[in-house]
């Protein structure tokens, strides 16, 4: 791994990351790229590999796995495994942008601990579990099941708010993206 920074937005599903991310990802093409993670479970209407993820199935995650091609990897829901490859970061290092990562807690926990200072991570916080399930139901991609799980692992992944650099609660999407930015871009001059 070499010595160029990382930027990483966590926060429960359904607490407006990906909003923030894309916002900043469009404002900031020549500093700031998104890193397509590595993912099993199967594409939502409307992605494509390549784009959202590199969609692949168990066996050949499992191979990534044992040739560490991944700087991180969970299985974030029972049986789908998300990972962050080595080559997808160098292939933003080499376009000299900074990588921003919209990753699950626990493999937020895990960069930062590899990259220490070279990494930035962000914690969206929704205003409440009520307001996150009420956004989950209308996003409208969830069963009543699937809904429920991604509530239950959203509190317990609030409870880690505290290990990140900064956290910015997402109650208007407007300030949430510039308190962002302004943590970002300071990261990056
Ligand atoms: P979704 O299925 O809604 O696209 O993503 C589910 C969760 O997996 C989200 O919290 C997303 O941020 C997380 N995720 C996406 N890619 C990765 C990755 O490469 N590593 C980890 N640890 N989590 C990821």
């Amino acid at each position: 791994m070499d010595n160029g920074k990382i930027i990483i937005v966590t926060a429960p599903s359904g607490a407006g990351k990906t909003s923030i991310v894309q916002h900043l990802l469009r404002k900031h093409p020549q500093l700031f790229g998104f890193s397509i993670s590595a993912a099993t479970r199967q594409p939502r209407a409307n992605e494509v590999h390549g784009v959202d993820y590199y969609f692949m199935d168990v066996a050949q995650f499992q191979q990534h796995i044992s040739n560490n091609d991944f700087l991180e990897w969970e299985m974030v829901y029972e049986g789908k495994y998300y990972g962050t490859l080595h080559a997808e970061i160098k292939r933003l290092w080499n376009e000299n942008k900074t990588p921003i990562l919209d990753i699950d807690v626990k493999g937020a926990i895990h960069i930062q601990e590899q990259l220490g200072n070279n990494c930035l991570s962000i914690f969206i916080k929704p205003p409440s579990i009520a307001a996150l399930t009420q956004r989950l139901k209308s996003r409208g991609t969830e069963t009543p099941e699937s809904l429920q799980v991604r509530i239950d692992k959203a509190s317990y992944e609030l409870s880690f708010s505290h290990h990140f650099d900064a956290s910015i609660i997402n109650d208007d999407l407007t300030e949430a993206i510039a308190a962002t930015e302004t943590l970002v871009l300071n990261f990056v001059k």
